[in-house]
């Protein structure tokens, strides 16, 4: 008799755990390929510790600790044998680009400022600050 009661009584629970098992069944594919998206190396168009176009490097990019492998992340300029060239704070890293755009490139001071300003939100810079 008890036996039964508790037999009854389960079966919403069961169907329950059903539902929710189907439920994440359906679910999995769609959580893996989300997973996936996430983990999926990222590639960059520009230069994540200088800003710089990747494409108008002439060495399409840094290298890799094997010093083969090309960096989808960093320019050749930034980048070399999978560390970076320069040791310096983004705060410098914009001085730099900028010092650079005006006297090597004849741009006007507020221009190089302009394209420059993002350099402290790239990649390289956002827990070392
Ligand atoms: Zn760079």
């Amino acid at each position: 008799m008890v036996g039964r009661i508790c037999k009854v009584d389960y079966l919403p629970i069961f169907l329950f755990v059903c539902v929710i098992e189907n439920f994440m069944l359906t679910l999995q594919p769609i959580i893996i390929k989300f997973q996936n998206n996430n983990s999926m190396e990222k590639t960059y168009k520009m230069c994540q510790s200088c800003g710089m176009p990747l494409k108008k490097d002439t060495h399409g990019g840094g290298t890799e600790t094997d010093g083969v492998t090309k960096s989808n992340r960093y320019c050749s300029y930034c980048y070399e044998n999978g560390q970076f060239k320069q040791q310096c704070t983004a705060k410098e890293m914009q001085d730099f680009c900028i010092k650079m755009m005006n006297e090597k490139m004849k741009m006007p001071k507020w221009v190089a400022k302009f394209l420059c300003h993002n350099i402290p939100k790239l990649e390289r810079w956002k827990d070392n600050k």
